[in-house]
């Protein structure tokens, strides 16, 4: 395996507050960096100081996107720096480098370098419950040209980012809204991909969604209108009448989300049927209608769990579980938060030693 070289900075950040940053605005020291090009493949895996980046106005990603990402999180269990599925997220990253014909990386060096550098960071990762180290890798093309092609060059990044707790004061359900007239990925597209496009194509619902005075939305399928797809940057499961149900993947429009995989494994080591299906919005209108609609969560790294209060399709608005936070949903984040921490047993293997 190519070796990680380290390269050193003298001029260390003052660490943030990290109670009073949200998400996403603040980076540590080092990132992670290798290159692509088609005469030596993936090659110089590094650990350097973070920077910005200088790229060629031509910049293949800029005009065209072809480009994917991930999103994990580290914590530290005593004073060991610990991540979160980082191997099932570096398989995922190389499932997303499949569908946009981006080389796939080198699975042993991607996750030995993403935990050397979570190692280097340590002192980065937050102690506080509920907060933790997120950690964002990311391919994108790399060629100056504007013809529209597959690229040949590629730069594969690493950085890393302390976040507070989603929920600081507790849980705060969602209001979500079905959408019925935008569509985010289509059987055949890209949404089985980690990719900027699926973003670009849900920003303009996400804002109506917004502007009425809804959180999220929840997608639909593209050809239908009929069954549930997920949420966009959260996959979503019903409990109907004790069963867990969550949109099947197969189809190849929805993201096969990792937390989503977590929740599945804990609610069959609790012995909850859990499956994984097509259902559709009439299914769920009707299971609310006649009171088996129990619980309704997204799940995702960023928030883990989130609990929806209502769901609104064709203007009318269905309350779940009374807006209240269930039973279910809650027992399920305490105990992916505690796996998260190490207070709770990770019977499944999904912790993984950073050092
Ligand atoms: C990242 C993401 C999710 C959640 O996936 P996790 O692996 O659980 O974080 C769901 N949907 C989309 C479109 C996403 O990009």
């Amino acid at each position: 395996m190519a070796e990680i070289k380290f390269v050193e900075t003298k001029n260390f950040k003052t660490k943030p507050d990290v109670s009073k940053i949200g998400f996403g605005t603040q980076f540590t020291d080092y990132m992670f960096e290798m290159d692509y090009n088609p005469q030596e493949g993936w090659h110089d895996p590094r650990i350097v100081p973070y920077r910005d980046l200088s790229v060629s106005p031509a910049n293949t990603t800029l005009h065209y996107g072809q480009a994917i990402f991930d999103g994990l999180k580290a914590y530290l269990h005593g004073d060991k720096p610990v991540i979160f599925r980082a191997s099932d997220h570096m398989r995922r990253l190389n499932v997303s480098a499949k569908i946009l014909d981006i080389p796939e990386v080198p699975f042993d060096v991607a996750l030995a370098g993403l935990k050397k550098l979570v190692a280097i960071e340590k002192a980065w990762i937050p102690k506080e419950k509920g907060q933790s180290l997120y950690i964002r890798p990311f391919i994108f093309a790399n060629d100056d040209y504007l013809g529209v092609n597959v690229s040949k060059n590629y730069k594969f990044l690493i950085i890393l980012s302390p976040v507070a707790a989603y929920y600081a004061h507790g849980f705060a359900p969602v209001k979500i809204m079905v959408e019925d007239t935008y569509v985010r990925a289509v059987r055949g597209g890209l949404g089985a991909a980690k990719t900027p496009a699926n973003y670009a194509a849900s920003l303009h619902a996400g804002l109506v969604a917004h502007q009425k005075g809804y959180d999220q939305t929840l997608w639909l399928d593209g050809v239908e209108r009929k069954y549930v797809e997920e949420v966009g940057s959260m996959n979503i499961l019903f409990k109907i009448n004790g069963e867990v149900i969550t949109p099947s993947v197969e189809d190849g429009s929805i993201l096969n989300g990792i937390t989503r995989r977590t929740v599945l494994a804990v609610a069959k080591d609790w012995g909850v049927p859990a499956v994984e299906r097509k259902i559709s919005i009439d299914e769920v209108i009707q299971a609310h209608e006649n009171g088996t609609l129990e619980e309704v969560f997204g799940s995702g790294t960023a928030a883990v769990i989130s609990p929806v209060a209502v769901l609104a399709y064709k203007g009318k608005e269905y309350v779940i579980n009374n807006g209240k936070v269930g039973e279910f949903t809650q027992k399920m984040y305490d105990c992916i938060e505690g796996i998260h921490v190490g207070e709770v047993e990770d019977k499944f293997g999904f912790i993984e030693a950073a050092e």
